[in-house]
Parts: structure tokens; C-alpha cells; sequence
């Protein structure tokens, strides 16, 4: 590997940051000899119905798995998330919402907010809906999907959010594996300037999902749509005459918050079920200790509600810290590439964490866009969601940043609740590609094939092995398959399915998942260096490298390559491309095929599915699984098509 540079913290920042590398250090140790005492006193952070006695009571035995914080407590989270601002913070902006249509913005207030969310929670009592009822919400980014999220969690029912962009098929299967009784929903989306069908989505879907007695209709677009009477009812028809007073459920510190579907790159998507007390404890601290949050900020996260990151860093996270969140309905390229930089100059954004894939595609634009709007507002930048190759962290660096604003690349799953390991931007010095260190209470371990915990510099599959308050309780209604697929690979430990390499700093670097680990003549390598690699030629915008049966190898390198807009696929760039890849890494890491691929098949949260990769590049096209989470599934179709020899 090339050397890699390091980007030590600015003085400025760590003089002003919550935290600088002796107390991060400090807080580090203490947080990881003392579990019991360093959460008990941070649990604090929330405010509780009744006070907890007990911390934790945590057993990763595989024939006892239980996880469970602050057991003994009990709590609101959307009291915490509204209620307790009104006093001192009532009149401050709560949610920015940025419209698709860039004339469209609007602020609400904590007062409106709590306001909005009371007559939403009382609505849905008088439909009958009671604690422990799960809710699914199919929403476009409008404040009313976060509104439904805290009007379910003030009255104790269990939110189950489906991106907007599933399928009829992926809506039912999620609404049935949870049995809702209520889907709440919009007329349409509006994402780039074009319509989604949501309403119509959510009536093909509920012809199989009998569990459901009502369905709320935001009006979005205003588009007609079909009101099933009896069942179907608008929002603001429920709404409207409500009280803005609602009483917010006394739940316990395990109770259940959410339901939530994984991503589906791995395969079948899991329901992974968050509780209480614990998640607002781990998100809100997070969200404070990793985004440097200062009051008064103005803080972007591009995600999705759909997604965790939209869950634990939209909402319950900044809500439960009393910060200004912007929420934005539209996609990156419209009207323009310059989208997300007009955005955060209209609204003086500080904070701004995305994903890999979005930088990557605006990459793919050139400098222009970025450099004709200021950003000069813009303080710390995240990325999150897939390893972020070195060269798209230094155009976020150079271009996005100025070289002024640290990136936190935060590595964490929908199944961890919140940020595992994080720079944080007073405190650890950066290296583009490495989610750096272990959060507070996170204790990584690698560990070889046979369980065995491997030390200092190393490379293996990467553990946890302490619980940390935002951790998943369960898969929901299938504990064996969360005993199963977490805690039976590896004794004694939470498996991430990850790969990893540690280095000589104590630095993590993430490698992809495990089963996309490549065994190369003996060497085990991670797909992500190599794509990395690819990606660092000037010609390439996207790589996805797989592993295939090699006579001679074991494994074979196969890589799918997009090229930048205007370049050709020719004999020579293939030849090029290889040579390039032997000079980056070394001979080992030569790809024996190189595909051009004009789109990779990605999920709908865009990550790249290698599973699909490798069956093409396995020739076996038989059995390409699950593909009900992909974006769009004819670029398979066209990869088969186009393979090589
Ligand atoms: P499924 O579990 O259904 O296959 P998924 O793993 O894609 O779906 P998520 O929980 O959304 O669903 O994604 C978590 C995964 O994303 C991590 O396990 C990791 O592979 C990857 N990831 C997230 N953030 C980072 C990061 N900063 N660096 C490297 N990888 C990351
Ligand atoms: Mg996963």
C-alpha cells in the first residue's frame, strides 16, 4: 500500500472540541474497566420517569442471549426528544425541511413539533392503536414522517419505517413479518423532480397484508389516489381537530422502540429490533460526542428516514440533544450537482454527514459544481454506510472542506443503533479510509477463522465484545436467527460480519464483509483496498471487486469497473487498469477480469451487492438470491449479458 497520511487534529478544533485525545483517553478507559459505572452516570443524559438502579444485565452465551440497559427505568423518548426543550428552547427551530422543489423550505419549531406530533399520537389512540402495536410508516422526507415516528413513540407503539422507494412485494413482506396494524403513508413522493406512487404502492401491498385496520394519507402531491372507505383516512382530516395535548406512554428502558429492516446486501433483511432507553442514551451521546455538536448548530444528515442513520441521526439522536436537524426530500443531482452545497449555503449548515456513494457520484461532476457555492458555514463533514476509498476522502477533504472541516467516517449498522468506531474531531488524528477508533463503552476485538483473538497490528473478522447501550436486543419475532447470526460464529462475542485490519496505531480498517474477503494464492485480501485502488485511477469512477474460483489461485480477482463520463472501454484501458492495480498494491492484487459495468446492482440505500457480483462472476446465475432490495434490477440482467469470455 502506498504510505498513508495522516491529518492531525487542528489546534483550533481541539481547543474548542467536548473532548481532545487526553480526554478521550481518560473517558476511553473508564468507559471500557467500569461499563457499569461510566453508563450509569452518562444514562443520565435523558431524563427518566423513574430513575434506573440497575445498569446492566448483558449475557452473550449463546444459549442465554439477553441484552438489557437501565432495566429498571422508565422513560418517553419523544417526551425526551420534545417535551423537555419546550422550557428553554421552545421558539428554536427543531426540523428544517428542505423541499424537493428548491423554493420549498420550511422551519419548525420544538413547540410546533410537539404540537404536530400530540395531535398525530391522539388520532392514532382514537384508531385504536395501543402500546406495544406495531405501526408501518412509508414515507416520502416530509416532516410528517418524522412526526408519525414520535407520535408512535409517544404512545408506545413500535414503528417499523420502510424506505419509500421498496416495491409493493418488499412493503408486504416487511408489514406482515411484523403484523402492523396501521400504515402510515403519503399520496406521493417527490424525489428529482418526479413522482412516486406511495399511496398506490401501499393499496397493492395491503391486498396480502390483512393485519392492517387503518391507513393515514399524508397529501403530498395532491395527486388522486384511492381512498378505501372505512380504512383509508386523510391526515389532516384525523389531525386536524385534535388536542395538542397528549399524554406520553410510561414506557420501560425495554420496551420497544422500533423495528427495522437491514439494507438486504447480505441477504433476506433482518427485522432488528432497538428499545428504549438504552438507544437514546447511545444515539444522543454519539450524536454530541462525534458531530461535536454546539448549540445553536445547524446540522445536515442526507440519509434517509428508511435507513438507521436517518433514525438515530435525523431524529432521536438530534431531537433527544435539542438540536436544529435539516431534513431534505430530494436527491443530490437536482436541479443540479451543486444541490447539497446550495442547501447548506441557504441554511448556513455546520454539520454535514453523508455517504460514500453520494460523494463518489458528485465526483464524478468535477470540481465546478462544489467550488461555485461558499460553504464557508461548513465545520465537520461524516461519511457512513460503506468503507470510503481514500481518494473520495480527499476530494471531500480538499474540495467539499477546503481542508478545513475534519471528516469523521463513522463505521456502525443498522444492528448497533449508533456509531462504533469514529474519529472524534477533537481528539483522534485522521487517515482517509480508517473509521479510526472505538467509541466510548466499544471494545473491538479481530479474531482469526477459529474464534481466536488476534493482537496489536492484524488483519481478521471483527467482534465486539462488550455490549454498548444501542445495541439490537433481538430479530424480531426470531431470536434464534439473532442467536444464530451474531453470537454462534464466535464465542463470547457480537459478530459484525465485517472484516477488518487494525494497524500498528490501533487504527481500524474496515475491509467489507467477511464473505467478501478474497483468498488470493494464500493472501487474504479485502475487496475495498482493491476497489480503492481502482477507483484512484483518473479514468475510473466505481469499482466492485469479487472473488471467483481459480484453477491455480484458490481465488481468482474480478472486478466490475464503471468508468468516468466520456472515457471508452477499450483493450488498453483494460491492460492499463491492471498494471495500475499491481503498481497500488502489488502483483497479488491483479485483477485476472476486468468487467466494464456501466451500473453496479446497488440497494435502494446504495450499497454495492457483491453477492450478486460474485454469482455473475461465478458464472452461476441460477441463484442470485434476494434481489427485492435492489434499486434497480436490470442492471443484472445487463452484466450477465456483457460477461466477458
Ligand atoms: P444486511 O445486513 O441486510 O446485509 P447491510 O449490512 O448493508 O444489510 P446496514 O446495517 O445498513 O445494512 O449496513 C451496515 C454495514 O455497512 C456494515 O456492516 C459495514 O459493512 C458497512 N459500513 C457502514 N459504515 C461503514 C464505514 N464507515 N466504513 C466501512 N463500512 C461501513
Ligand atoms: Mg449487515
Amino acid at each position: 500500500m502506498s504510505e498513508v497520511h495522516v491529518f492531525p487534529v487542528p489546534e483550533a478544533t481541539a481547543a474548542s472540541a467536548r473532548v481532545n485525545s487526553a480526554t478521550y483517553n481518560e473517558m476511553y478507559q473508564r468507559s471500557i474497566k467500569d461499563p457499569e459505572g461510566f453508563w450509569g452516570e452518562h444514562g443520565k443524559r435523558i431524563d427518566w420517569i423513574k430513575p434506573y438502579t440497575q445498569v446492566k444485565d448483558v449475557s452473550y452465551d449463546p444459549h442465554d442471549v439477553h441484552i438489557r440497559w437501565f432495566h429498571d427505568g422508565t422513560l418517553n423518548v419523544a417526551a425526551n426528544c420534545l417535551d423537555r426543550h419546550l422550557a428553554t428552547r421552545g421558539d428554536q427551530t427543531a426540523i428544517i425541511w428542505e423541499g424537493d422543489d428548491p423554493a420549498k423550505s420550511e422551519n419548525i419549531t420544538y413547540r410546533d413539533l410537539h404540537e404536530r406530533v400530540c395531535r398525530m399520537g391522539n388520532a392514532m389512540r382514537d384508531m385504536g392503536v395501543k402500546k406495544g402495536d406495531r405501526v408501518c410508516i412509508y414515507m416520502p422526507m416530509i416532516p410528517e414522517a418524522a412526526v408519525a415516528m414520535l407520535a408512535c413513540a409517544r404512545i408506545g407503539a413500535v414503528h417499523s419505517v420502510v424506505f419509500g422507494g421498496f416495491s409493493p412485494d418488499s412493503l408486504a413482506n416487511r408489514i406482515q413479518d411484523s403484523e402492523c396494524c396501521m400504515v402510515i403513508t403519503a399520496d406521493e413522493g417527490l424525489r428529482g423532480g418526479r413522482t412516486v406512487p406511495l399511496k398506490a404502492n401501499a393499496d397493492k401491498a395491503l391486498e396480502s397484508c390483512p393485519s392492517v385496520k387503518h391507513v393515514v394519507v399524508v397529501k403530498r402531491t395532491g395527486a388522486d389516489v384511492t381512498m378505501v372507505q372505512g380504512r383509508d383516512h386523510w391526515y389532516d382530516a384525523v389531525t386536524g381537530g385534535q388536542s395538542t395535548d397528549c399524554a406520553a406512554e410510561e414506557m420501560n428502558a425495554e420496551d420497544p422502540l422500533f423495528i427495522l429492516y437491514t439494507s438486504g446486501s447480505t441477504g433476506k433483511p433482518k427485522g432488528v429490533l432497538h428499545t428504549s432507553g438504552g438507544y437514546l442514551v447511545y444515539t444522543s451521546m454519539t450524536h454530541e460526542y462525534v458531530f461535536d455538536y454546539k448549540d445553536g448548530e445547524i446540522y445536515w444528515c442526507t440519509a434517509d428516514v428508511g435507513w438507521v442513520t436517518g433514525h438515530s441521526y435525523i431524529v432521536y439522536g438530534p431531537l433527544a440533544n435539542g438540536a436544529t436537524t435539516l431534513m431534505f426530500e430530494g436527491v443530490p443531482n437536482y436541479p443540479s450537482t451543486s444541490r447539497f452545497w446550495d442547501v447548506v449555503d441557504k441554511h448556513n449548515v455546520n454539520i454535514f454527514y453523508t455517504a460514500p456513494t453520494a460523494i463518489r457520484a458528485l465526483m464524478r461532476d468535477g470540481e465546478d459544481p462544489v467550488k461555485k457555492t461558499s460553504r464557508q458555514s461548513l465545520r465537520i463533514l461524516g461519511t457512513v454506510g460503506e468503507p470510503i476509498n481514500p481518494e473520495a476522502w480527499m476530494w471531500y477533504y480538499n474540495v467539499v472542506g477546503e481542508q478545513r472541516c475534519p471528516i469523521v467516517d463513522t463505521w456502525w449498522q443498522t444492528e448497533t443503533g449508533g456509531i462504533l468506531i469514529t474519529p472524534l474531531p477533537g481528539a483522534i488524528d485522521l487517515k482517509p479510509g480508517s473509521a479510526t477508533l472505538p467509541f466510548f463503552g466499544v471494545c473491538p476485538v479481530v479474531v482469526d477463522n477459529e474464534g481466536k483473538e488476534l493482537e496489536g497490528a492484524t488483519e481478521g473478522n471483527l467482534c465486539i465484545a462488550q455490549s454498548w447501550p444501542g445495541q439490537m436486543r433481538t430479530v424480531y419475532g426470531d431470536h434464534e436467527r439473532f442467536v444464530q447470526t451474531y453470537f454462534t460464529t464466535y464465542k463470547g462475542y457480537y459478530f459484525t460480519g465485517d472484516g477488518c485490519r487494525r494497524d500498528a496505531d490501533g487504527y481500524y480498517w474496515i475491509t467489507g464483509r467477511v464473505d467478501d474477503v478474497i483468498n488470493v494464492s494464500g493472501h487474504r485480501m479485502g475487496t475495498a483496498e482493491v476497489e480503492s485502488a481502482l477507483v484512484a485511477h483518473p479514468k475510473v469512477s466505481e469499482a466492485a471487486v469479487v472473488g471467483f474460483p481459480h484453477d491455480i489461485k484458490g481465488q481468482g480477482i474480478y472486478a466490475y469497473v464503471t468508468l468516468v463520463a466520456g472515457e471508452k472501454e477499450t483493450e488498453e484501458l483494460r491492460k492499463e487498469l491492471v498494471k495500475w492495480v499491481r503498481q497500488e498494491i502489488g502483483p497479488i492484487a491483479s485483477p485476472d477480469v476486468i468487467q466494464w459495468a456501466p451500473g453496479l446492482p446497488k440497494t435502494r440505500s446504495g450499497k454495492i451487492m457483491r453477492r450478486i457480483l460474485r454469482k455473475i462472476a461465478e458464472n452461476d446465475f441460477g441463484s442470485l438470491g434476494d434481489t427485492s432490495t435492489l434499486a434497480d434490477p436490470s442492471v443484472v440482467d445487463d452484466l450477465i449479458d456483457n460477461r466477458p469470455g
